[in-house]
């Protein structure tokens, strides 16, 4: 798997192919804001790489690796949103975007602490909620650290 690019294609054909039964490279450019070009040559890639069967004008599919790999892509990035929305974030396309940025480094053992922490919250509402609440009151910066400074 490796690159960040390669895992963003995977997913988005993935998500292409449940929604529509097959993926057209116009579709998957659109999706990612790239070039028809480079998404057709990274198709051709997947291709030779078995992940999915490519057929100029005929849209493509995922063979069986390429849609177990899609799959847990998708499902990576759901975690990961749903988790975001769980620590309070609201705003949909940022949660989204931020996602984006931080889904390529999520390994197995991170992402299932994240999923723990997530069934803990479900099993136990009132122990999150002091988290929330806790959380609105504003945190004091450890010594040491100064406040992280973030963009408004
Ligand atoms: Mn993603």
């Amino acid at each position: 798997m490796a690159s960040p690019s390669r895992e963003d294609y995977l997913e988005a054909i993935w998500i292409l192919t449940r929604d529509r039964g097959a993926a057209r490279v116009s579709d998957i450019a659109a999706r990612l804001h790239l070039s028809v070009a480079s998404a057709s040559k990274m198709v051709r890639r997947l291709d030779e790489d078995g992940l999915l069967n490519y057929q100029r004008y005929r849209g493509l599919t995922l063979t069986p690796l390429g849609e177990g790999r899609g799959r847990s892509l998708a499902a990576r990035h759901a975690v990961l949103e749903r988790f975001l929305h769980q620590l309070g974030l609201r705003d949909a396309v940022r949660i989204h975007a931020i996602v984006e940025g931080i889904e390529h480094f999520m390994d197995g053992e991170a992402l299932a602490a994240i999923e723990a922490l997530w069934d803990l919250a479900q099993r136990d509402p009132a122990w999150w909620e002091h988290f929330l609440a806790h959380q609105r009151q504003g945190v004091n910066p450890s010594p040491g650290h100064s406040p992280v400074q973030t963009d408004p």
